[in-house]
């Protein structure tokens, strides 16, 4: 059983080059609370009077997006989601919606759809127990490597797939530190007797199933957050602090009704496309963490790092990079191609 750890989700180039090293361990400097109110400033101009004029006919209803992709080599990937329902308690429309959304930037980058096999709501609290019960893979070291582990949410998958056909691709919404406080990372098992089509490119296994378990509530571009305890980020401030808004302290905060959240109030944040949608972010940091098992250099196949303007022969992202970055999934565009190229019929 191989677990992968990438903390992964991050906004920009400047930040790439901050996680290129570990995670830091050290708690956040807890920002001195002010003594100002949360930032949803009220409208302070007068409200003017009506206007009598003939009514016009209702402007239509915003039209909404409701596209779903199709490959256009009819390639698909098996994927499950899988909720823990400790963490989160998202509705199925709102899945659906995530998961239409996910799997049009598939499409668009790498011409797979995905194909929702099943939706699983667990509580992951009863793992230790569910393990102790479960017949057939209680063994000394499998025990052993539980009590050692605080956190071990990949034999919780594996106990999912202990009787059933596992999907090729698991989204695990789960909030545990790290992915609180990066929107996600990379998880995978092997599952002997499995047959995944999209290939381990590193050994070519093929009883890998991949994951990512992310952070359904991650906020992007939050604003005047303290993030100490990362699960539970408490709005303290009208202005940006510590290293939100790209660095940027002092930037304004905007609630956004749409977001349920404080964003920065600038131009680039919110004009950018993960600013567009409700669920841009959280899709796209789920095709970065798949993305991710088709790496070799873990951080640094981060879109913008070095080694992938090495791997795609120093092409320039001057122009809206903010954007570029973002519609590439933040991963370098060449592990779409490795992705594609890994697949096998079973
Ligand atoms: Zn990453």
């Amino acid at each position: 059983m191989i677990i992968l750890f990438f903390g992964c989700v991050s906004e920009t180039k400047e930040q790439e080059v901050e996680k290129k090293s570990e995670p830091s361990k050290e708690p956040t400097k807890k920002p001195e609370p002010t003594s100002q109110p949360p930032a949803k400033v009220p409208d302070p101009s007068p409200t003017p009077q009506p206007i009598k004029t003939k009514p016009t006919a209702e402007p239509p209803p915003a039209k909404q997006d409701t596209t779903l992709k199709k490959s256009s080599i009819n390639r698909d990937i098996k994927v499950d989601i899988i909720v823990d329902t400790d963490s989160f308690s998202p509705s199925d429309s709102e899945l659906n919606e995530f998961f239409r959304v996910t799997n049009n930037i598939l499409v668009d980058k790498a011409d797979v759809e995905m194909k929702l096999m099943k939706t699983r709501r667990v509580s992951y609290s009863g793992i230790k127990n569910s393990i102790i019960i479960s017949r057939t893979i209680v063994t000394n070291d499998i025990l052993k490597k539980i009590y050692e582990s605080e956190d071990p949410p990949e034999f919780f998958i594996f106990l999912r797939y202990e009787s059933e056909d596992p999907p090729e691709f698991f989204i695990f919404l789960r909030a545990d530190d790290t992915s609180a406080t990066y929107g996600g990372y990379a998880i995978g098992i092997d599952l002997a007797g499995s047959c995944n089509r999209y290939r381990d490119p590193q050994g070519d296994k093929k009883n890998r199933v991949y994951g990512g378990l992310m952070d359904w509530k991650h906020m992007y571009s939050s604003c005047g957050y303290d993030s100490s305890d990362p699960k539970n980020p408490v709005h303290i401030s009208n202005m940006s602090i510590d290293g939100e808004c790209r660095n940027r302290r002092g930037t304004a905060c905007i609630f956004r009704e749409d977001f349920g959240y404080y964003m920065c109030n600038d131009n680039e944040s919110l004009n950018s496309f993960y600013a567009k949608d409700r669920y841009n972010f959280l899709a796209a940091s789920t095709v970065h963490e798949l993305m991710h098992h088709f790496g070799e250099h873990g951080n640094y196949d981060h879109f913008g790092t070095e080694k992938c303007s090495e791997i795609m022969g120093g092409t320039s992202y001057d122009d809206d990079t903010l954007n570029t970055f973002q519609k590439n999934a933040g991963i370098c565009p060449k592990l779409f191609e490795v992705f594609k190229a890994s697949y096998q019929e079973c």
